[in-house]
């Protein structure tokens, strides 16, 4: 009978502490894991709802890259992501940059994070800095403190040519022309003065998208990868360059007025596909 009762007692503490778990932002669970999980990579649910199994790192330096804000322990992705960062810091050479210095990209086993994305959820998204890399080994001290500098004019939604200049667009139309790419995310600005320029096959602008913020970093975002059936992709870009109406909205006050709505509450694990549950608990 004692047994028992202890054996009821043990499920209802282990079903309590489960349905806590459902309830606590699934950030705060995410954010303390630090290990992926072992086995198959296997990205889950959609960029800013998702998850991500067999995570790999990316090395804080590589061939033409370094990789800042050590101490967020955000430098996990997908394969395909970090294959990504490998090739695009190899293309921008032949523009003459020295190396990228790549921001955030995801946590251990993705999943919502503390504080700065709603998205980079799944291992397929990631920051890239819009200043060239220094010509050193950065210091853990200067990867923490460095800032990423605006290429806006100050107060304006307009680029500062002195810093947003040609080998800033040739970037951009590299970083959007590797294959995989669904999205870059850009501040209006960028993408007004990478509209103005004359190219000569003008298709990567489709994926260069404006958006909120992304004037010291641009966001690139893979597609799901082939075989990836857990992961849900992005609809499908309008057709066109993205340069006129679309654009122009952004120059206008009206994506800048505060919200009416109240602030979503934080995610949950129940506001995740299942899978993720197993993902953060998984070996
Ligand atoms: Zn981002």
């Amino acid at each position: 009978m004692a047994l028992f009762r202890i054996l009821s007692l043990a499920i209802i503490a282990l079903a309590t502490l489960a349905s806590t778990a459902e309830a606590q932002p699934a950030r705060d669970l995410f954010g303390a894991v630090h290990q992926p999980s072992s086995g198959a990579e296997m990205p889950v649910g959609s960029y800013a709802k998702g998850c991500i199994a067999g995570a790999v790192q990316l090395p804080t330096d590589g061939p033409g890259w370094q990789a800042m804000r050590l101490s967020r322990d955000r430098r996990w992705g997908s394969a395909e992501l970090v294959g990504y960062i490998a090739a695009l810091a190899q293309s921008a050479t032949q523009d003459g940059w020295r190396g990228i210095m790549v921001g955030d990209m995801g946590q251990a086993r993705g999943g919502p994070m503390a504080s700065g994305h709603a998205s980079h959820q799944i291992g397929l998204d990631v920051d890239v800095w819009l200043q060239p890399m220094p010509n050193h080994q950065l210091s853990a001290d200067e990867r923490e403190n460095l800032s990423a500098q605006s290429v806006l004019k100050k107060g304006t939604r307009e680029i500062d040519p002195k810093r947003f200049g040609e080998a800033e667009r040739l970037l951009i139309y590299r970083a959007a022309s590797l294959p995989g790419v669904a999205r870059i995310f850009v501040a209006p600005g960028i993408k007004k003065a990478l509209c103005a320029v004359t190219w000569r096959d003008r298709s990567f602008l489709n994926k260069v998208r404006p958006w909120y913020g992304h004037d010291d970093h641009f966001h690139v975002r893979l597609s799901c990868p082939a075989g990836a059936t857990s992961c849900v992709d992005q609809d499908a870009i309008p057709a066109g360059d993205g340069c006129g109406a679309e654009l122009d909205y952004w120059f206008t006050d009206e994506p800048y007025k505060p919200s009416t709505k109240p602030p979503a509450p934080p995610l949950t694990l129940a506001d995740l596909p299942k899978a993720c549950a197993a993902v953060l608990r998984a070996k």
